[in-house]
């Protein structure tokens, strides 16, 4: 076991694989010592004499001194670098041996292999990132959409962090001055009045709300919308998944009960990303094999967030599309959001939007078969799940469960505090703010346990 900041830290920060070049990053307090065993500038000078913030080229050495590759060497010196600590970035050739080997050669010189995240982790720890900030570097790491990207990015700037700690303040000036009142009675400082705490709660409150209102956009774009594609058998399911996903992924046949599995696709809808299920048709059916697929279809609609529900326009509902609506609206009441389409339009159309209204927040009439039809659902589902534009806006947005489960427990605290203001007195409500900016020192990182730092950081890859 080593010391996390006691070690010096070495990995490939860039993929695995062949590239142009690959770079090795070195952090901790030995990194520019460890590279001055390994790497030689061109002439007399050592790694450890440049200046900070200057890259050089340079030959990486095996323990003869014969070269390994020729690189190019970085220096950051603490505490201005990503890590907060002395950082050597090595960029060498980018094929995979002898990227390895340039690792290799730093752990041999005194170097330990990172961790999961460890520089952002270091990073964290210097106090360079807030947590939500480091979540957010991992965000824009993964981004799958322009969209998530740019939501990210405004998180990695600080949008979010800013936003916290304008609340944290809040709260901590309303406690200052309870204990004011409390701690020091004989000091004639001026007592917080109930109705100035109130005051302040319910300011609190209101920003709280509207961060928690955030993760419905926040989650629709980065981590994604879970959704359930269903319908009887025929009315095109297969087809709008191909058109959402722009290319042909599920087996189109004009064979009633087909899809008899679940296809789950990530694709992006407008602003929001949509993890996908195509399921079974939901129909009465003998077939065994068909009924699994139906049984699992109605257990995966349980678990949706947004339910499109795809129906033959042309031909007048039936029994099995009932069946359908009903499911729908169970899972409705339940808190999904579910979309109508009313497909194969280009046949004319047998049904009213009135057929439908009680299950669905949205009735979309379109055809599956035709490539413009794209922007009628993306504009649908933007219109349930996005609001204002995108990192672009005044407001901060949450983007992770975690994050929301934090917002969601100090706005339940602070609801408390204003609870129990009038009956048990400010001294009470002030515990009841203490445990909301708990909860957000929880979400950014001042108060947060080390079981969650490592949770957090162990989804991030080796390198970043
Ligand atoms: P699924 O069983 O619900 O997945 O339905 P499919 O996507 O396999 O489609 C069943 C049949 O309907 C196929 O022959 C498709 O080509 C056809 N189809 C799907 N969408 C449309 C549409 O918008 N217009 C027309 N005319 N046919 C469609």
């Amino acid at each position: 076991m080593y010391s996390m900041f006691s070690s010096s830290i070495a990995a490939i920060s860039t993929p695995k694989g062949s590239g142009g070049i690959a770079v090795i990053r070195i952090s901790g307090k030995d990194s520019i010592a460890i590279a001055d065993r390994f790497v030689r500038l061109y002439g007399k000078k050592a790694v450890s004499e440049m200046e900070a913030n200057t890259a050089l080229p340079c030959r990486i050495t095996d323990e003869n001194g014969d070269t390994i590759d020729t690189a190019v060497v970085t220096v950051f010196r603490a505490p201005r670098s990503f890590t907060g600590e002395d950082t050597v970035e090595i960029s060498c050739h980018g094929g995979i041996i002898v990227s390895g080997d340039v690792l290799g050669r730093a752990l041999e010189c005194g170097a330990v292999p990172a961790g999961p995240g460890e520089f952002t982790r270091r990073a964290f720890s210097a106090g360079k990132l807030s947590l939500s900030q480091a979540e957010a570097i991992g965000e824009v790491i993964s981004a799958k959409s322009r969209a998530a990207l740019r939501l990210s990015r405004a998180n990695v700037d600080g949008k979010l962090a800013k936003g916290i700690d304008e609340i944290y303040g809040d709260i901590k000036t309303a406690l200052s001055a309870v204990y004011a009142e409390t701690d020091f009675p004989d000091e004639g400082l001026s007592p917080v009045s109930p109705e100035e705490m109130r005051e302040t709660i319910i300011s609190v409150m209101k920003k709280l709300d509207a961060l928690k209102s955030s993760y419905k956009t926040g989650h629709a774009v980065v981590e994604g919308i879970q959704t359930v594609l269903c319908g009887k058998p025929n009315t095109g399911k297969s087809t709008l998944l191909n058109l959402l996903c722009e290319e042909e992924r599920a087996i189109v046949t004009d064979i009633a009960g087909t899809t008899r599995d679940i296809i789950t696709e990530q694709v992006t809808c407008g602003d929001a990303t949509l993890l996908i299920s195509d399921t079974a048709g939901i129909r009465d059916t003998s077939d065994k094999i068909e009924a699994v697929g139906v049984d699992r279809a109605l257990e995966k609609l349980s678990g949706a967030e947004l339910i499109i529900s795809v129906f033959d326009a042309s031909k007048p509902l039936d029994e099995d599309d009932i069946r359908v609506i009903s499911a729908v609206e169970k899972q409705h009441d339940c808190g999904a959001v579910a979309v109508a389409v009313l497909n194969k339009s280009d046949l004319g159309t047998a049904v009213s939007e009135k057929d439908f209204g009680a299950a669905f927040d949205k009735v979309v009439v379109l055809s599956a078969k035709d490539k413009a039809c794209r922007d009628i659902i993306a504009g649908a589902i933007n219109d349930l799940f996005i609001s204002g534009s995108i990192g672009a806006g005044e407001n901060a947005i949450i983007t992770n469960a975690r994050q929301y489960a934090k917002v969601c427990q100090a706005y339940e605290n602070v609801s408390d505090a204003l609870s129990v203001l009038d009956v048990l007195g400010t001294e009470i409500a002030g515990t009841e703010l203490e445990s909301a900016m708990g909860a957000l020192g929880e979400l950014d990182g001042r108060r947060v346990g080390i079981e969650i730092v490592d949770d957090i950081f162990s989804k991030f890859c080796v390198g970043k």
